[in-house]
């Protein structure tokens, strides 16, 4: 099967692919015990989707123009595709950029303030910080729908099990498990306040 990698970030994008065992110079293909896999990319904003028949992007951001650009490209792809969305990160980083959500200030976020109540430097709105995965949950809508993991760097054969796991649908995120609407979290106060 061919996957394209679709990332906003070139570096990003590169990044993933080398996690996969691909060499600058090697035939791009990741192998799943005897099944070979072509993989294409990175794709990037600029650049349309290839025929393919699954797509990963991969993101290390969940900020408005990365989602936006993300849905844009993607939107336009067959609706009938697997596609997988990929939180990837570098071993031992623990922050991540968003949106402000009232006036698209970007924002850094360590994963040790989520759940407290942060405040937008810019337009000075208070919110609770949200993990990133529910973040990306809750802003990101591609038409094919998607499953989504978060993955690190450095083991290689772990992340193309999980890709390919999640890209043939066999490791569904249980969307079920979140509901932004019925969240209270923007209203939540914390005990130290
Ligand atoms: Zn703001």
């Amino acid at each position: 099967m061919k996957i394209a990698i679709v990332s906003t970030e070139e570096k990003v994008g590169n990044r993933f692919i080398e996690e996969l065992g691909i060499v600058s110079g090697s035939a791009a293909q990741i192998f799943h015990g005897d099944v070979a896999h072509d993989v294409l990319g990175p794709i990037l904003p600029d650049q349309p989707i290839p025929a393919c028949d699954m797509i990963a992007v991969i993101l290390r951001h969940v900020d408005f123009l990365t989602l936006q650009a993300i849905e844009a490209q993607v939107n336009q792809a067959d609706s009938q595709l697997l596609c997988a969305v990929v939180l990837f990160r570098d071993a031992g980083v623990e922050d991540f950029k968003m949106s402000c959500l009232s006036c698209t200030q970007k924002l850094w976020v360590r994963d040790q303030d989520v759940g407290k109540r942060g405040r937008c430097p810019k337009c000075k709105k208070a919110f609770t910080l949200p993990i990133q995965r529910d973040h990306l949950l809750s802003q990101l809508t591609l038409n094919p729908g998607y499953s989504l993991a978060e993955l690190s760097a450095g083991n290689v054969k772990e992340n193309v099990d999980a890709i390919l796991r999640i890209l043939r649908g066999e490791d569904e995120f249980d969307h079920s498990a979140f509901n932004p609407k019925g969240s209270t979290m923007l209203v939540e106060l914390p005990d130290d306040e």
